[in-house]
């Protein structure tokens, strides 16, 4: 059963990374998180925004990412999607240190990193159609 739920959607401008990072965490807050889960969350959101940014749309600022969280008991879900080009083998997207933009000076880690601070990442994308990245964890402070 879900307890609670918002969704936001605003431009693939470089900006509004920070905005969306504040306005997880600001929802999630609700959950009484400690100061590192919330910096966690908004961590992985942050990769994920910024990869939607920079690879699904090659920071071209005029697309929209959506997000959706969803809060049940203690979990929250975040649903992070753009509609860009997508990613062509998701394992090896997932693989610590690689990128597909070396030229950009990426390093890699977006993916070890959401992995790492969230309890669970799941990749959904198809070629030309766009990715959708679906991070949850369980908050243990409650
Ligand atoms: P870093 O995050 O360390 O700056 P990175 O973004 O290249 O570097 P990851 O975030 O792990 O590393 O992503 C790995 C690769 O997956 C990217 O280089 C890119 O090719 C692909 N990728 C990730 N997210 C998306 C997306 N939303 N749309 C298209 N491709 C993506
Ligand atoms: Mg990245």
């Amino acid at each position: 059963m879900i307890d609670n739920s918002m969704k936001i959607e605003f431009l693939s401008k470089s900006e509004n990374e920070a905005f969306a990072r504040v306005a997880v965490a600001a929802f999630v807050s609700q959950l009484d998180p400690t100061l590192e889960e919330l910096t966690d969350v908004k961590t992985a959101v942050s990769e994920a925004v910024t990869n939607s940014i920079i690879h699904g749309y090659e920071n071209n600022p005029n697309e929209t990412i959506k997000i959706e969280v969803y809060i049940e008991g203690n979990e929250v879900k975040v649903i992070i999607e753009d509609h860009g080009v997508g990613i062509e083998n998701i394992e090896k997207a997932k693989e610590p240190l690689y990128t597909s933009r070396p030229d950009l000076e990426r390093s890699g880690m977006g993916f070890t990193v959401m992995e790492s601070f969230m309890d669970s990442l799941e990749v959904e994308s198809e070629l030309g159609k766009g990715t959708k990245i679906i991070l949850e964890k369980k908050f243990n402070s409650v």
